[in-house]
């Protein structure tokens, strides 16, 4: 491993100077970031520590309802949170479905959003692969069993955050924190599919920093479901996974919000499929045609077709699951 310095500042304004520095990163909870400095396939000089950011890892309520969550909050203190459990049990599904316990304890929800794709060509040293600065993506024409599906494009890598399709579908808004100030956005637009100019999935720019995620206050009657399909029952990034957000008006729905995990560069949300079920009876002919709405996109790889029935099972579940009994 190579050396390099670290640091910690203890209030947001010097910690941002400390990541406008070149070669220098953030870390909170370290799970993902110092594997990839161990595996050499990342390189920096400097570390900042992010965990002496303390107003960092709150979760508070809003006075207009809805709920502030710090980015350094660890996964587990969201999913054990009692108000998280009982008002948005998407979120709490999901994260009680990633990594395992130890993970949890550790990881933050800064550092999960922002985590690097799991695609092995990627995260092996061997391979200079295009998203790492090289001029190859090996996944296209190699194996390719976990790839994208969906939107893809110069990278065919996959988005691993369990949360971030629960919290898309939960309308969530996420705070950006740089020197030239704040700004507040939908959580969706915090993705993009890489591009030959921007080789990474967010639009984060050098020494910006997550600080914080905001959830609406959720409507009366609005319920959700967060669905992941495994290679086994626990300690796997999904192979697909679906968000589904749905309130029911008069038999009818609104306020439709589907995002899907595993499939695409980036957590990829569904609007044509919510655009079927908008103010519809949830029968199960209207599942059926937003399903296939879902992934009629699709342009599956070699081995990863398996991908496109798996995706569509799994809406139809979600969907089925929301159905008022
Ligand atoms: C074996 C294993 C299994 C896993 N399984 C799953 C799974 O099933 N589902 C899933 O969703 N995840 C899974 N993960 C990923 C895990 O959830 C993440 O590693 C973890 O959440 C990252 O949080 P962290 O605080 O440790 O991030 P770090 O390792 O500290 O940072 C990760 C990246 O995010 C950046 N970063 C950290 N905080 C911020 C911030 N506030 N603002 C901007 N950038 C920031 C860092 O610079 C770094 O690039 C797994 C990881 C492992 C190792």
């Amino acid at each position: 491993m190579q050396n390099y310095e670290h640091c910690r500042a203890s209030d947001l304004a010097a910690t941002l100077s400390l990541l406008a520095e070149p070669k220098t990163e953030g870390y909170a909870g370290g799970t993902d970031l110092l594997g990839e400095l161990k595996r050499g396939i990342r390189k920096v000089q400097r570390l900042v520590n992010l965990q002496g950011l303390k107003e960092l890892g709150r979760i508070s309520a809003e006075d207009e309802g809805g709920l502030r969550i710090g980015a350094l909050c660890t996964l587990e203190e969201i999913g054990q949170h009692p108000e998280i459990r009982n008002q948005y049990p998407v979120l709490a599904q999901a994260i009680f479905l990633t990594a395992t316990p130890q993970l949890r304890n550790m990881g933050t929800l800064g550092g999960n959003l922002c985590q690097h794709p799991r695609c092995w060509y990627f995260r092996n040293r061997q391979f200079p692969c295009w998203l790492k600065g090289g001029k190859t993506c090996f996944a296209a024409n190699g194996e390719n069993p976990y790839h994208a599906i969906l939107g893809r494009g110069v990278c065919q890598a996959v988005h691993p955050s369990d949360l971030a399709p629960a919290l898309i579908s939960l309308g969530a808004r996420v705070r950006i924190a740089g020197i030239p100030g704040t700004r507040e956005i939908p959580l969706e637009e915090l993705y993009q599919k890489p591009e030959p100019d921007r080789r990474r999935m967010t639009i984060l720019r050098p020494g910006e920093l997550l600080s914080e995620v905001f959830l609406p206050r959720p409507s009366n009657g609005a319920r959700g479901i967060y669905l992941k399909a495994m290679e086994r029952k626990a300690w796997a990034f999904a192979l697909v996974s679906v968000a589904a957000r749905i309130k029911i008006n008069d038999e009818r729905q609104q306020e439709v919000r589907i995002a899907l995990g595993g499939v695409a560069p980036i957590p990829w949300r569904v609007k044509g499929a919510e655009d079927i079920l908008q103010g519809q009876r949830l029968t199960g002919d209207i599942i059926d045609r937003a399903a296939k709405e879902a992934l009629s996109g699709a342009r599956p790889l070699r081995d990863n077709a398996y991908k496109v029935p798996l995706a569509k099972g799994l809406i139809k579940k979600a969907l089925a699951t929301l159905q008022p009994r």
